[in-house]
C-alpha cells in the first residue's frame, strides 16, 4: 500500500513517514500543496495524508481539486485547529476522515487501516487464500498453520497481491502501489521480489497461488 503525506512542518512529516515505514507501507512526502496536489493526481496512491494548513495551496484546496479531477483515493485530514468548522468543511469536500494535531500514532494508524478497508469486501484483520493467511496488525504470515517470515517489502508486496485476489497485476501497477516516488521501474527489482516471495509461500506447497502471465505481470489466485 502506497501512502502520500502532505505536510509543511518537516519533523511531522519524518514522523508519521518513518512510522508508516516501519508498518511496511511506501511513503511519499510533498511539503507544500502544489507539489501535493501534482503527486496527487499524478500517482496511483491508496491514501492520502492532507494536512490543512499548507503553503502555497491550502490543505482545503488540495482537496477540491483532488476530488474535482475525481481522484477517489481516501483522504485523511490533519488539523492543528480543533475547529468544527473546519471539519465540516474537510468533510463536505470528499475528505474520509480526520485527526487533530497532536494525536498519536496509534491513532493514525488504527484510522488508516479502516480507511484502507473502506469499500472493500473484506472487513476483517487477516486476508485468506487458501491455507494462506496475512494478519494486517500482527504482520505474521502463514500457509498451512506453518508462520513464514517475510522481509518488509516481501510483506506489502504479499499484501497487495492478497487484497487484488484474481486480478492481473502489471509490474507498473505493482510498482506504483508497493514501492515509492524514488523506485526506478527500469529494472528487474519487482521480478527478483516476487521470485523470493514466491520461494517463500508457494515452492513447498503442492497448490501454487502466485502466478506468472509472461509479458503481463503476476496474479494471485487458487
Ligand atoms: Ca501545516
Amino acid at each position: 500500500m502506497r501512502i502520500l503525506i502532505v505536510e509543511d512542518e518537516k519533523k511531522v512529516a519524518a514522523f508519521i513517514k518513518k512510522g508508516l515505514e516501519e508498518e511496511t507501507y511506501a511513503v511519499d512526502v510533498a511539503y507544500d500543496g502544489e507539489d501535493g496536489l501534482h503527486m496527487g493526481l499524478e500517482n496511483q496512491y491508496d491514501l492520502i495524508i492532507l494536512d490543512l494548513m499548507l503553503p502555497v495551496i491550502d490543505g482545503l484546496n488540495v482537496l477540491s481539486r483532488l476530488r474535482e479531477k475525481k481522484v477517489e483515493t481516501p483522504i485523511l485530514l490533519l488539523t492543528a485547529k480543533d475547529s468544527v468548522e473546519d471539519k465540516v468543511t474537510g468533510l463536505n469536500t470528499g475528505a474520509d476522515d480526520y485527526l487533530t494535531k497532536p494525536f498519536a500514532f496509534s491513532e493514525l494508524l488504527a484510522r488508516i487501516r479502516v480507511l484502507l478497508r473502506r469499500g472493500k469486501a473484506e472487513t476483517k484483520t487477516v486476508l485468506q487464500i487458501k491455507d494462506l493467511t496475512l494478519d494486517l496488525v500482527s504482520h505474521k504470515v502463514k500457509r498451512n498453520d506453518e508462520e513464514i517470515e517475510l522481509t518488509g517489502k516481501e510483506y506489502s508486496l504479499l499484501e497487495y497481491f492478497m487484497r487484488n485476489q484474481g486480478k492481473v497485476l502489471t509490474r507498473t501497477m505493482i510498482a506504483e502501489h508497493v514501492w515509492d516516488y524514488n523506485f526506478d521501474t527500469f529494472t528487474n527489482v519487482i521480478d527478483v521480489y516476487v521470485n523470493h516471495l514466491r520461494k517463500k509461500i508457494d515452492k513447498s506447497y503442492p497448490e501454487k497461488l502466485l502466478h506468472t502471465l509472461r509479458g503481463v505481470g503476476y496474479i494471485m489466485k487458487e
